[in-house]
């Protein structure tokens, strides 16, 4: 027996990478687990992406180098996420910017009809903000300020294996033992909200007032350099507006991020070279002024993570005025199948509208809400705007035919024992 605390810190840390800006789009994933505070397993994929989510970007490619040719013949995500649920067994799951990651693994699930189990999902990039002050907390310089090894950057495999070793370093520092000591606060969906508590009374429509999803870039002070790719910079700096922050035209002593439209997201890392502006600002985070650097592609996935909880919400005060949606025809196709196909196949027959894919003048049979051009063929199929909705009608169904005793094929199951060895 040895008188030393062993450190009880488990997870498995997660990373993926998407072909383009739709979050069902994934194309690669990496696994890391950690042991007693020890890397002990590490597991990637290349993913085909789900058909109609399957085009990939330039700007995505330039993040991650994986093109159409690198997934031309890899399995999609119905095959690969089973394995990955079977490799992080009851662990919680832990990323960097990990609301990204999570919209990733939801939505491409939703694409196939997979269920997925209800990890405890903890964010390392607020916990390095509230740990470090530093120019970027971006996975390298994070990386670089608790002195881990360099990687390459936008690499799944790569990048789940520094989130890991970023935890367990944040945790190091902390003088923490367990990994309930660290999480608290920084678990999604732990966020306390601005006004009101989750028990309390329902908002008016239309009143967003206490949603985490304006709360992303509340109290910060955003400036704008070089040349934005995605946006103006007047659009940029309303959005800045809308997400709850403070746009200003320049550097002060009170800006907290410098938006660089110049950077690209590959380059910003420890060593380069960057521009006086920038250089200076990296200068002033180091010397204690917390003002973080932001390429434009950080700006847009953590406003997008924003943009998904907005357009949730909105659903849901949709579906407040519409309680009693679930259309009969669920029911009665459900009753007419019988149960020998596949789990999906059974699905997909039971809940597709009878009257063929939604077109333009169709509303969701939820919520109400209208179809992008570019809406999943599978939602159109069954005439939801969304992935929420589409998880509100297969929860509702299952519910409804399990009343009603109509058997249906069993859905796939992931081994829960693996994590735990
Ligand atoms: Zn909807």
């Amino acid at each position: 027996m040895t008188s030393t605390f062993a450190p009880t810190i488990d997870f498995t840390a997660i990373d993926v990478e998407t072909a383009n800006s739709s979050r069902a789009s994934v194309c690669a994933a990496g696994l890391t687990k950690v042991r007693g505070g020890q890397v002990v397993e590490a597991a990637s994929w290349l993913v085909a992406p789900p058909e109609g989510h399957d085009v990939f970007l330039p700007r995505n490619v330039a993040i991650h180098r994986i093109t159409a040719e690198h997934v031309a013949d890899a399995p999609s995500w119905a095959t690969v996420f089973p394995q990955m649920m079977e490799f992080v067994g009851a662990d919680a799951l832990v990323a960097h910017n990990a609301p990204f990651d999570r919209s990733v693994v939801h939505q491409a699930c939703s694409a196939y009809d997979l269920d997925w189990p209800e990890s405890t999902w903890i964010d390392t990039l607020p916990l390095a903000r509230r740990m470090l002050t530093l120019g970027s907390y971006s996975l390298p310089f994070v990386a670089q300020a608790l002195g881990l090894a360099e990687t390459v950057h936008h690499e799944a495999s790569e990048d789940a294996l520094q989130a890991a070793q970023i935890l367990i370093a944040l945790c190091a520092k902390a003088g923490m033992s367990t990994l309930a000591e660290l999480h608290a606060g920084t678990q999604i969906g732990a966020r306390t909200p601005r006004t009101g508590s989750s028990a309390g009374p329902a908002r008016a429509t239309g009143d967003f007032s206490g949603l985490v999803a304006t709360d992303v870039l509340a109290g910060e002070k955003v400036v704008f350099t070089g040349t934005l790719m995605l946006s103006s910079r007047a659009e940029a700096q309303a959005l800045v507006t809308h997400f709850g922050g403070t746009a200003q035209a320049g550097v002060t002593k009170a800006t907290t991020i410098l938006v660089s439209g110049e950077l690209d997201p590959r380059s910003l890392r420890p060593g380069v070279e960057l521009s006086r502006k920038l250089e200076k600002a990296m200068l002033l985070a180091a010397g204690g002024q917390p003002v973080e650097i932001w390429t434009e592609d950080d700006f847009h996935r953590r406003l997008d993570v924003g943009r998904d909880e907005l357009e949730a919400a909105t659903r849901e005060q949709r579906v407040l005025s519409n309680p009693g949606w679930l259309p009969s025809y669920v029911i009665d196709q459900a009753r007419a199948l019988d149960g020998a196909s596949t789990y999906q196949t059974w699905l997909r027959a039971a809940l597709r509208h009878p009257a063929g894919r939604a077109s333009g003048d169709d509303m969701c049979i939820r919520c109400g809400g209208i179809f992008e051009t570019d809406t999943y063929w599978m939602l159109l199929e069954r005439r939801v705007c969304s992935g929420d909705c589409n998880e509100a009608l297969k929860r509702k169904a299952k519910s409804e035919w399990s009343k009603l005793g109509i058997a249906r094929p069993e859905a796939p199951a992931y081994a829960e024992s693996y994590g735990r060895r």
